[in-house]
């Protein structure tokens, strides 16, 4: 997948909410503008976060599932070293900082907000079991602090994979065989 081009629309894949500001109860102009901001596929720390580590030289994949049969796609993957970052929005994932449940409709959200957060503890549980790194970070986090600590585990994690690969050559991919194309 091309950055810019959107991922065909998976019901119930991905980390994110599947449910969309459009078909919720009633909410005010102010918070439906809050939930689309939040909603949105390529937030801006996550954008930040993998501008500065394109710029650092890695390469990645956006929006991918790490494992296909699993259905969830991480924010940012990196298949040869089996590392998968999640950027959580403060709203959705209900950051303990700053989530706050809307006051009205409550009956509607808490459940909600309890859901989506047992979706990613879910997907990181299926993830590790099937032997990815899970990372994840909210997207209220400094992107320069995230970038530093995704470079140092992909880092760790690529010594670990070339040496994984002299006995399971399939097990890696090397770097530079990603067509993606990022800025
Ligand atoms: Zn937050």
């Amino acid at each position: 997948m091309r950055e810019g081009v959107p991922a065909r629309r998976d019901p119930g894949a991905g980390c994110r909410a599947t449910a969309y500001p459009w078909e919720m109860p009633e909410v005010s102009p102010s918070r439906r503008r809050i939930m689309q901001g939040n909603k949105s596929r390529d937030t801006l720390p996550e954008l930040a976060v993998r501008r500065l580590l394109h710029r650092q030289g890695f390469r990645y994949r956006v929006n991918f599932k790490p494992e296909p049969s699993l259905r969830r796609s991480a924010d940012i993957v990196f298949p040869w070293a089996r590392i998968a970052v999640f950027v959580d929005g403060c709203f959705w994932h209900a950051c303990p900082d700053h989530s706050s449940t809307p006051r009205s409709n409550t009956a509607y959200w808490v459940p909600k907000f309890a859901r989506n957060r047992e979706r990613d503890q879910d997907t990181t549980a299926r993830l590790e079991r099937a032997g990815w790194a899970v990372l994840r970070y909210w997207e209220h986090e400094d992107p320069e602090e995230v970038a530093a600590s995704v470079a140092t585990r992909v880092m760790l994690g690529r010594a670990a994979g070339s040496a994984r690969s002299a006995t399971e050559p399939t097990g890696s991919m090397p770097l530079g065989a990603e067509s993606i194309v990022q800025r």
